[in-house]
């Protein structure tokens, strides 16, 4: 049943316009995949909520947009072009190549292959190590090449601009510094969907403190980002968990750490990672680079190098996370009625207005009219392809909270139909009420 949900939720994001296979006309690429029409909108609405609430909504926190390709330096600091790689194992039976620390264990050193169940003795196919870096060739000459990399996480941009940052908004710590964009990995294991690509995109945040405030500062950032994804998200607190790291599971460098585990179709995964740090990433630039990374706290008199706590969350995560959990399906009047119940200020479309006679000129321009009116507020979509049952099957299949339907009723009394898409109920409301309504109900 809930393969079946990945299926029908892959299969709706390719049919709607959400998602589709990255190069799909050449064959596709593994692992890659591009956003359509209302997946970009949805994406970039994940994206604005979690800015307002960080960039917008806090006076603690600034931003950065800082660059994807960097130098070699920055990673040999930061312990990925050393330590960046998964065990990775091949199945003597369906011969797919998996992570070691991904799969069932059987006992000792046996696991079960999940793909055709065969046994994978890791004493006779010998786990290899695979580093997960993708390198770039910034050379003008071919003869001489001159390597640099895409960055694996975000956060190594904010780090090597810590100082920039510092200097030039004379902001004092604790400060956060919050980022979003692109990330690269050379993931080996595929068929996730989007919650494992090559290329995806992050939303981070770096917040350095005192190293004596860190303990309590990562517990308060835990509690945040989770309900983060319940107010702000929408996410359904029973779909949620954390997961604290045993202390044998932790980076070497890291403190403590704690997943936001999400019940994805395929089980319990990390949503988001909240990590504190330590001063590692600091300290090693400051060794490397050699380059001062300390900060001076001009109260207390003192220097130190500040500890960070890092909220590292995926943005196409949240994207999987949200269709999945607003995926419904309904049986109406003996038909199943599939549904996105995506929270309003999400949804690609807040409203979808649609004329019930497509060939009644003065309706059609009135309703036109409409969607104008309401367009210049709130985000939504003229649609008069189809009948009316179609059309709103639809708006539900995409999530659109809202249609509003102008009948020829509309063209004397000035009332249009709105239908709410959870409840279906219809009412009826002047045409000059409807935005008023439509953010009352949202
Ligand atoms: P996993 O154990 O699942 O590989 P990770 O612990 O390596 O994840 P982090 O390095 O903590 O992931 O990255 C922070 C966040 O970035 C993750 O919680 C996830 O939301 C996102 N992320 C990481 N790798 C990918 C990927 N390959 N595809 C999509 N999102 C990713």
């Amino acid at each position: 049943m809930e393969n079946d949900k990945l299926s029908k939720i892959v299969s709706l994001c390719k049919r709607r316009g959400f998602i589709f296979p990255g190069s799909e006309i050449y064959g596709g690429l593994s692992s890659v995949w591009d956003y359509g029409p209302l997946g970009a909108r949805l994406k970039k609405r994940i994206k604005d909520v979690w800015w307002d609430t960080y960039v917008e909504g806090r006076d603690d926190i600034v931003a950065l947009d800082s660059s994807i390709i960097m130098q070699e330096g920055v990673f040999k600091a930061s312990g990925h072009l050393e330590g960046f790689s998964d065990w990775l194992v091949d199945c003597p039976g369906c011969k797919k190549r998996f992570r070691v620390d991904k799969l069932e264990k059987k006992n000792g050193h046996e696991y079960n292959c999940p793909e055709c169940g065969e046994t994978i003795d890791t004493d006779k196919n010998k786990p290899r190590q695979f580093n997960l870096m993708l390198k770039t060739n910034m050379s003008a000459t071919e003869d001489e090449p001159y390597y640099a990399y895409l960055r694996p996480e975000t956060a190594q941009g904010i780090f090597v601009n810590f100082i920039n940052v510092l200097n030039t908004t004379n902001k004092k710590l604790p400060l956060g510094i919050a980022q979003i964009g692109k990330a690269f990995r050379n993931e080996v294991t595929t068929g996730s969907f989007v919650f494992r690509m090559k290329e995806f995109e992050q939303m981070e945040i770096e917040y350095f403190v005192n190293p004596n405030e860190a303990t309590s500062c990562y517990k308060t950032w835990v509690q945040e980002r989770f309900n983060f994804y319940v107010d702000r998200i929408g996410l359904c607190k029973g779909s949620l968990r954390l997961r604290e790291h045993e202390k044998t599971e932790l980076a070497h460098y890291a403190k403590a750490c704690t997943d936001i585990e999400f019940k994805f179709p395929f089980g319990w995964s990390e949503l988001e990672g909240i990590a504190n740090r330590g001063d590692f990433d600091l300290s090693e630039h400051a060794r490397v680079s050699k380059k001062d990374l300390m900060y001076f706290d001009s109260e207390k008199k003192e220097k130190f190098t500040p500890y960070v706590i890092e909220p590292s969350a995926g943005v196409d995560r949240t994207f999987f996370a949200v269709i999945s959990d607003a995926y419904c399906e309904e049986e109406v009047q003996g038909k199943t009625r599939v549904v996105l119940k995506i929270k309003p200020e999400l949804a690609p479309y807040r409203v979808a207005v649609l004329p019930l006679l497509k060939n009644r000129p003065e309706l059609v321009e009135l309703a036109k009219n409409i969607f104008c009116d309401i367009k210049k507020r709130i985000p939504a979509i003229y649609n008069d392809t189809g009948a009316i049952g179609k059309l709103y099957r639809r708006q539900d299949e995409i999530g659109t909270p809202f249609c509003v339907t102008v009948d020829v009723e509309s063209l004397n009394d000035g009332c249009v139909t709105v239908r709410e898409r959870d409840s279906m109920r219809q009412e009826r409301v002047t045409k000059e009420r409807v935005l008023d309504f439509i953010e009352k109900n949202s």
